[in-house]
């Protein structure tokens, strides 16, 4: 049995691994955030509520 990961978009040298959160009733949450796994790069993504958002580590949003 393998796994598969998709490989970063961003610096194409890390994957994206996935990660599980729990919610408040203790329900497994899963897939909620992928995360680069190379720290250089530290790309992310969330989803919040049905919503994505990216996160970039060292860069200031516009909001
Ligand atoms: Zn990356």
């Amino acid at each position: 049995m393998e796994a598969q990961y998709p490989s970063c978009q961003k610096c194409n040298n890390g994957i994206l691994i996935p990660l599980s959160d729990y919610g408040r009733q203790g329900s497994e949450i899963r897939y909620k955030a992928w995360v680069c796994t190379n720290p250089d790069c530290g790309f992310n993504i969330r989803i919040d509520n049905g919503e994505l958002s990216f996160g970039h580590k060292l860069e200031k949003s516009n909001k």
